[in-house]
Protein backbone atom coordinates (compact mmCIF):
# COMPACT_ATOMS: atom_id res chain seq x y z
CA UNK A 1 0.00 0.00 0.00
CA UNK A 2 0.97 3.63 -0.37
CA UNK A 3 2.64 5.17 2.38
CA UNK A 4 -0.45 7.11 2.73
CA UNK A 5 -2.77 4.44 3.65
CA UNK A 6 -0.05 2.78 5.74
CA UNK A 7 -0.02 6.37 8.00
CA UNK A 8 -3.58 6.22 8.08
CA UNK A 9 -3.58 3.10 9.96
CA UNK A 10 -1.46 4.94 12.50
CA UNK A 11 -2.89 7.19 15.77
CA UNK A 12 -1.19 9.93 16.91
CA UNK A 13 -1.38 10.97 20.49
CA UNK A 14 0.43 14.63 21.19
CA UNK A 15 1.65 15.07 24.43
CA UNK A 16 0.98 18.94 24.54
CA UNK A 17 4.04 20.73 25.33
CA UNK A 18 6.37 17.94 25.67
CA UNK A 19 7.92 17.92 21.88
CA UNK A 20 10.45 14.88 21.80
CA UNK A 21 11.98 17.02 18.97
CA UNK A 22 13.77 20.30 19.70
CA UNK A 23 15.81 22.64 17.15
CA UNK A 24 19.10 24.29 18.49
CA UNK A 25 19.20 27.33 18.26
CA UNK A 26 20.66 29.07 14.66
CA UNK A 27 21.05 31.83 12.70
CA UNK A 28 21.94 29.77 9.29
CA UNK A 29 20.69 26.23 9.12
CA UNK A 30 23.46 23.61 8.22
CA UNK A 31 22.82 21.54 4.57
CA UNK A 32 21.90 18.88 7.22
CA UNK A 33 19.18 20.77 8.86
CA UNK A 34 17.84 21.95 6.01
CA UNK A 35 17.36 18.89 3.84
CA UNK A 36 15.23 17.60 6.85
CA UNK A 37 12.83 20.27 5.45
CA UNK A 38 12.49 17.84 2.55
CA UNK A 39 13.51 14.40 3.93
CA UNK A 40 11.30 13.86 6.69
CA UNK A 41 7.97 11.83 5.63
CA UNK A 42 6.05 13.58 8.37
CA UNK A 43 7.06 17.19 7.57
CA UNK A 44 7.18 17.93 10.63
CA UNK A 45 10.64 20.28 9.70
CA UNK A 46 9.94 23.80 7.59
CA UNK A 47 11.50 27.12 7.30
CA UNK A 48 10.33 29.80 8.43
CA UNK A 49 10.53 33.38 7.24
CA UNK A 50 14.05 34.33 8.14
CA UNK A 51 15.43 31.17 6.90
CA UNK A 52 15.82 29.16 10.06
CA UNK A 53 14.44 25.67 10.39
CA UNK A 54 11.86 24.80 13.19
CA UNK A 55 9.67 21.94 13.82
CA UNK A 56 6.78 20.65 14.75
CA UNK A 57 6.66 17.23 16.25
CA UNK A 58 2.84 16.60 15.99
CA UNK A 59 2.98 13.34 13.78
CA UNK A 60 6.47 12.24 14.03
CA UNK A 61 6.34 8.97 12.76
CA UNK A 62 9.72 8.43 14.70
CA UNK A 63 11.83 6.69 11.71
CA UNK A 64 14.82 8.03 13.10
CA UNK A 65 16.35 10.12 10.05
CA UNK A 66 16.55 13.75 11.81
CA UNK A 67 18.35 11.96 14.75
CA UNK A 68 20.97 10.05 12.38
CA UNK A 69 21.75 13.18 10.74
CA UNK A 70 21.05 15.83 12.84
CA UNK A 71 21.83 14.62 16.77
CA UNK A 72 25.09 14.13 16.43
CA UNK A 73 26.29 17.48 15.13
CA UNK A 74 24.14 19.13 17.81
CA UNK A 75 21.33 20.31 15.46
CA UNK A 76 18.52 18.46 17.49
CA UNK A 77 17.91 17.00 20.51
CA UNK A 78 15.90 13.66 20.14
CA UNK A 79 14.00 11.61 22.45
CA UNK A 80 11.39 9.42 22.55
CA UNK A 81 8.16 10.28 23.26
CA UNK A 82 7.21 9.06 26.73
CA UNK A 83 4.92 5.77 27.18
CA UNK A 84 1.56 6.49 25.36
CA UNK A 85 2.22 9.50 23.61
CA UNK A 86 3.78 9.50 19.99
CA UNK A 87 2.89 7.63 17.18
CA UNK A 88 0.80 4.10 18.12
CA UNK A 89 1.52 1.88 15.27
CA UNK A 90 -1.16 -0.60 14.22
CA UNK A 91 -1.04 -3.78 12.87
CA UNK A 92 -3.34 -6.45 11.89
FE1 LIG B 1 10.49 13.38 10.66
FE2 LIG B 1 11.44 10.94 11.08
FE3 LIG B 1 12.53 13.01 12.33
FE4 LIG B 1 10.11 12.19 13.01
S1 LIG B 1 12.02 11.04 13.27
S2 LIG B 1 10.69 14.31 12.68
S3 LIG B 1 9.28 11.52 11.04
S4 LIG B 1 12.55 12.64 10.12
Amino acid sequence: PRVEEKLYQNRYQVDAGKPHITVAPHDTPSPNLLAMTRICPAGCYAQNEAGQVEIVADGCMECGTCRVLCEETGEITWNYPRGGYGVLFKFG
